[in-house]
This record gives C-alpha cells, sequence and structure tokens, in this order.
C-alpha cells in the first residue's frame, strides 16, 4: 500500500485541492477540527520534518503563510492554529510530512494543549540538555 498524500498528490485519491505550485500542494483535511481546516505537504514525499532538506523549508513556510491569509478570508475566521505532527508519539498518523492550518472562530472553545509545570530547577537542566544538541 503506498503513501495516501503521495496519491492525492498524484490525482489517484480525490481531495478538495485548495493550491498547488511547483514543489508543494494544499487540500482540505477530509476530518476538519473546523470548517476550512487545510493541510499542506511538499509534493515529494518526506516522513516529516526531520526528513525535509533545509532548502525546502523557506518556500514550505511561505505557501502556509499564503494559504493561511486565505483560509482565514474564506471561512472568515479569527486566527488560524499552524500545528505538524511529527512522529506518532506526537500523534503523526500520515507518514508523509504535513502542516494542518486550524481556522479558529472567537469563542469556538477548542483547547489544544495542557499546560504543566516545571520542579524547581528543573527548566535549567532541561534547557541544557537541549542545548547540547545545537
Ligand atoms: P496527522 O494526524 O497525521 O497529523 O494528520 C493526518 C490528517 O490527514 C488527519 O487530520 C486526517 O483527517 C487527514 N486525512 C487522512 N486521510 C485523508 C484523505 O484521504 N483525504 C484528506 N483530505 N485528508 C485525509
Ligand atoms: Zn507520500
Amino acid at each position: 500500500m503506498g503513501c495516501i498524500f503521495c496519491k492525492i498528490v498524484r490525482g489517484e485519491i480525490p481531495c478538495s485541492k485548495v493550491f498547488e505550485n511547483e514543489k508543494f500542494f494544499a487540500f482540505l483535511d477530509i476530518g476538519p477540527i473546523n470548517k476550512g481546516h487545510t493541510l499542506v505537504i511538499p509534493k515529494k514525499h518526506y516522513k516529516n520534518l526531520f526528513d525535509m532538506p533545509e532548502e525546502e523549508l523557506k518556500g514550505y513556510m511561505e505557501v502556509i503563510q499564503k494559504v493561511s491569509k486565505a483560509v482565514m478570508k474564506g471561512v472568515d475566521a479569527d486566527g488560524v492554529n499552524i500545528n505538524m505532527s511529527n512522529e506518532s508519539a506526537a500523534g503523526q498518523v500520515v507518514m508523509h510530512a504535513h502542516v494542518h492550518i486550524i481556522p479558529r472562530i472567537k469563542g469556538d472553545g477548542l483547547k489544544l494543549w495542557p499546560q504543566g509545570k516545571y520542579k524547581e530547577g528543573e527548566m535549567q537542566t532541561v534547557r541544557d540538555k537541549i542545548v547540547n544538541y545545537l
């Protein structure tokens, strides 16, 4: 079984396409969080953000911004969340890189992220571990 998003790019599976250029493709998510929920994907198969070469990222973000503006106007949204799940532990189900543009309406009541807390000194320790790899 091939990749479902590669099939969408090739036109083998129908979709509600909203944008396409040489490298990127955007279409409505079949299970929208709010109406107008859109996915932006590279046409080339990359598993997720970690797999994408740096030279693809500027163009990707430009398309995400362009499509977000159209989504905002098109569904009369008050804001958008931009989400990208990377790896199954983060909720990535389709293993072809994709960014969700989720239109938000004032008072829609969606709560995306619960917030936790650090213990005394823990924030610095965690920060130091991350910085080690940069
Ligand atoms: P993930 O959970 O991997 O970040 O998101 C995958 C998204 O792809 C889901 O929101 C799901 O609704 C959407 N999706 C899965 N299969 C299809 C499909 O065949 N067509 C469209 N338009 N969206 C799909
Ligand atoms: Zn693919």
